[in-house]
């Protein structure tokens, strides 16, 4: 199952997968950070789709073509905005992984690259976003054999020794080999 996983660090609209995720706000039409480069190398029918969406609702998830993108879908989904933890940013930023999880079973998605959804502008701290990615990730990939691979974009090394980290402490866990199949070098 961890087999299944990847850690790279880099820019998540290279990425040569089905689907990435968005991590985008709650008009779903564009902002900074990566919901900015993802437009930006899309093109404008990205917007134009966007726009039709009429928003997306916290812990929510919505697709989209990825147009100009490598990848052929985009999943928009609207992470919590840290608040001091007190206002169900955990359970928030839990959904978000799920919903997507969600869209990616119904339509059948064998390779999908996520992005560390609210540990930018919405200041989520990255150890514990990076707790819940990836444990509601194995949660889902336990229950799912279509999937074949879900690759975890780090835009920087912060975030690729966090998501290591904790891929490697679970590895523990799991007790299933030393790494070395399962995490691949900075791309
Ligand atoms: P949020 O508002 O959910 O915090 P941000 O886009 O501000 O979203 O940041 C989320 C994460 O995405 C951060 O770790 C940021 O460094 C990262 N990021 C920014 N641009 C890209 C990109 N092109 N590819 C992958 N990750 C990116």
């Amino acid at each position: 199952m961890l087999d299944r996983i990847e850690v790279v660090q880099g820019d998540i609209t290279q990425q040569q997968v089905e689907a990435i995720v968005n991590a985008a706000n709650n008009s779903l039409l564009g902002g900074g950070g990566v919901d900015g480069a993802i437009h930006q190398v899309a093109g404008p029918e990205l917007l134009e789709e966007c726009r039709k969406l009429k928003g997306c609702p916290t812990g929510e998830a919505k697709m989209t073509r990825g147009y100009r993108l490598p990848a052929k879908w985009v999943i928009h989904t609207v992470g919590p905005v840290w608040r001091g933890g007190n206002y169900k940013e955990d359970e928030y930023l839990a959904q978000c992984y799920q919903s997507c999880f969600a869209l990616i079973e119904k339509h059948q998605l064998k390779t999908v690259a996520f992005p560390s959804i609210s540990t930018g502008a919405y200041r989520f701290p990255l150890e514990r976003a990076t707790r819940i990615a990836v444990a509601e990730t194995v949660n889902f990939l336990k229950g799912n054999n279509f999937v074949e691979k879900i690759v975890f974009v780090c835009f920087n090394i912060r975030v690729y020794d966090c998501y290591v980290n904790e891929l490697k402490s679970i590895q523990k866990v799991y007790n299933i080999g030393n790494g070395n199949n399962t995490l691949c070098p900075y791309t």
